[in-house]
């Protein structure tokens, strides 16, 4: 298996490597945002729980978070190659508990790619995507929150991969493809494991 967890700020471009990621290795994509979106939609209680704190650019609290995870990963399609997490884990305690759960699946995290993209460029793709997106978080208020809340909660996590040899920072300033390069030379490098589709 091949579980990799995307690690950046907001508007770092997960989304756009993960789908990358998922096409060329053929892995499950968990965003745990888009589940709670889902649920939004369908007007669940864990969407309206979820929405109150979204539209501010607040956290979900992490208790709730890791329960909507581990669901995620119940219903893993076994025949995938592994699972790519997109925008989980966001603190120390989430981070923890991603071990735990893989661990339970008889499996591990191999790598954790964090796009480095400067806070002036993510604001303005964020504000971009916000015209297109219908996002309810893609406002210059939410933005400028949710970067606070990336540098306070989440950054720290890149220390805590750091120290376990999993982190592997990549400039995410550059055209989508060649990021895509660093990133599955990376993952070739780290684990062995190569493209499916040779260039
Ligand atoms: P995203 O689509 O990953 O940018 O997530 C959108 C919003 O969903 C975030 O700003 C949070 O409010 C919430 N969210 C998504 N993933 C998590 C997580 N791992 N922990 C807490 N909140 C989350």
């Amino acid at each position: 298996m091949l579980n990799i967890v995307m690690f950046g700020a907001p508007g770092s471009g997960k989304g756009t490597q993960s789908a990358k990621l998922i096409d060329e290795y053929g892995l499950y994509h968990i965003s745990t945002g888009d589940v709670l979106r889902r649920e939004i939609a369908k007007g669940t209680e864990l969407g309206k729980l979820a929405a109150s704190y979204i539209d501010k650019g607040n956290l979900i609290p992490d208790d709730v978070i890791i329960d909507v995870l581990d669901n995620e990963l119940k219903q893993l399609d076994e025949s995938k190659n592994g699972v790519i997490f997109d925008g989980f884990p966001r603190t120390l305690k989430q981070a923890e508990a991603l071990e735990d759960l893989l661990k339970k699946h008889d499996t591990e995290l191999h790598a954790v790619i964090g796009l480095d993209v400067p806070e002036e460029e993510l604001t303005k793709r964020i504000l971009e995507r916000g015209k297109i997106s219908g996002r309810s978080d893609d406002n210059a208020e939410s933005v400028k929150n949710r970067l606070q809340v990336y540098h306070d909660q989440t950054f720290p996590l890149r220390e805590f991969y750091t120290q376990k040899g999993k982190f592997m920072p990549v400039n995410g300033h550059r055209i989508v493809d060649e990021i895509f390069d660093d990133i599955a030379n990376g993952i070739e490098q780290r684990t062995g494991v190569a493209r499916r589709k040779k260039k």
